[in-house]
């Protein structure tokens, strides 16, 4: 199944008197994001950027913002969407990398629980997910906050069949087992593992 590669990315308005939500954190600042739902442009652009990478739509195909259902929503819930969308695919995600561009609040001091809440949420370690953050300088954006992100996703099974191949070769009882085998096989001159009949069995005389 491979690899496969994903981008999205998402902007919102400032707008006083609206809670602020990033990666699916509550962060205390005078204005929050507006939007249809809790304007969380972090996790609006980490589902767009999942569902791209499955090429399977985006946010606005699978979350209609006419529809009142998604009115104020929590965001999470497009990221579990997407999600379960990579897993049906068969899917998983390798890493995260994000850019912020926002005037305030300064994400430094955050990045940390940002970086950890969104790794909980895609369900992967804090390793793999990056926080980047900019000052929107001379783009004239102050009252915007614009988010970009990139996601890795891997097929499920191609990597579960390498890990266990993996896993087999480095059993010592395994390992043990298979040149056993060989051993008695060299001694008693017959095999034990089946054949395929319609080929003869490797003779060491014709070794010459
Ligand atoms: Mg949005």
């Amino acid at each position: 199944m491979g690899m496969r590669i994903g981008y999205g990315w998402d902007s919102h308005e400032f707008k006083k008197g609206v809670p602020l939500k990033l990666g699916g954190l509550a962060i205390d600042h005078p204005q929050g994001l507006f939007g249809h739902s809790d304007g969380d442009v972090l996790l609006h652009a980490i589902t767009d950027a999942l569902l791209g990478a499955l090429a399977v739509g985006d946010i606005g195909s699978f979350f209609p913002p006419g529809d009142s259902r998604w009115k104020d929503a929590d965001s999470t819930i497009f990221v579990n969407l997407a999600m379960e969308e990579a897993q049906t695919a068969g899917y998983r995600i390798v890493n995260v990398d994000t850019t912020l561009i926002l005037a305030a609040p300064k994400i430094g001091p955050i990045s940390g629980d940002l970086r950890e809440r969104v790794a909980e949420l895609l369900r992967i370690a804090p390793g793999a997910v990056g926080i980047k953050a900019k000052t929107p300088e001379g783009l004239n954006q102050d009252h915007l906050a614009v988010a970009h992100a990139v996601v890795l996703l891997e097929g499920i099974e191609e990597e579960d069949s390498l890990r266990e191949m993996e896993a087999a070769m480095d059993d010592p009882q395994t390992v043990e087992a298979v040149v056993g085998e060989l051993v008695g096989e060299a001694h008693s001159g017959h095999s034990s593992r089946r054949r395929v009949t319609s080929r003869p069995g490797f003779d060491t005389e014709d070794i010459t």
